[in-house]
């Protein structure tokens, strides 16, 4: 299980007593009809936001197929869409991630691939984390030839507050093994995505 657990969990009531005092913060009356099941609605909202400390990662890459008749190309599951919240604000992230693996004679099922990505982003996150806890983890259990993730996302935190800035998305990328060493591999990933700006511009 994950090490970010918090040790002393406190109860559903005092989550929901801690969402009265932010509502009356923010200036409203917890009390009003509209607002009574706000609280525990929030709490549940919470179970959903950050189901990730539930789930060991790991696990989900431990059932692997060697039946592939010598399969040694690329893998890659593309435009993965996913919702995260920063850890800074609170604030949603919402983005695709692209995720790549060389296999060394086994493969997983691809939709092991898009709930390791959600069990990642269903925490408090930056995506710069994310992005290397994705990679390492596929590099860690699968032991492929290489592994490479790369996120574009749209954080909240700059879009409707600070900065205000729509429209602006980031980009990370964390590429090992023969991602990282071989230029040609590398390439060919970046053709697969679709991403010639990428390409272009280094940005790797
Ligand atoms: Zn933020």
């Amino acid at each position: 299980m994950s090490n970010e657990k918090p040790i002393d969990r406190p109860s559903r009531e005092d989550a929901e007593e801690a969402v009265k005092v932010l509502l009356k913060w923010a200036g409203d009356d917890p009390a009003r009809e509209g607002l009574r099941d706000t609280p525990s609605r929030v709490v549940r909202s919470y179970e959903e936001f950050y189901s990730g400390y539930e789930i060991d990662p790991r696990a989900y890459l431990e059932r692997t197929f060697e039946e592939t008749d010598g399969y040694d190309e690329i893998v890659l599951l593309r435009n993965i869409r996913f919702e995260s919240h920063c850890e800074h604000h609170m604030a949603p992230i919402i983005g695709q991630a692209h995720v790549a693996y060389l296999p060394r004679k086994r493969v997983v099922g691809i939709s092991k691939l898009s709930r390791l990505v959600d069990a990642y982003a269903k925490r408090l996150q930056i995506q710069e984390k994310m992005t290397a806890q994705i990679a390492n983890t596929i590099d860690e259990v699968l032991n492929p030839f290489g592994t490479a993730v790369i996120i574009e996302a749209a954080h909240q935190c700059m879009t409707t507050r600070g900065t205000h800035k729509p429209g602006v998305t980031m980009v990370t990328s964390r590429m090992l093994g023969a991602f990282r060493s071989d230029p040609a591999t590398r390439r060919e990933l970046l053709a697969m995505i679709g991403s010639p700006s990428m390409i272009a511009t280094g940005n790797m």
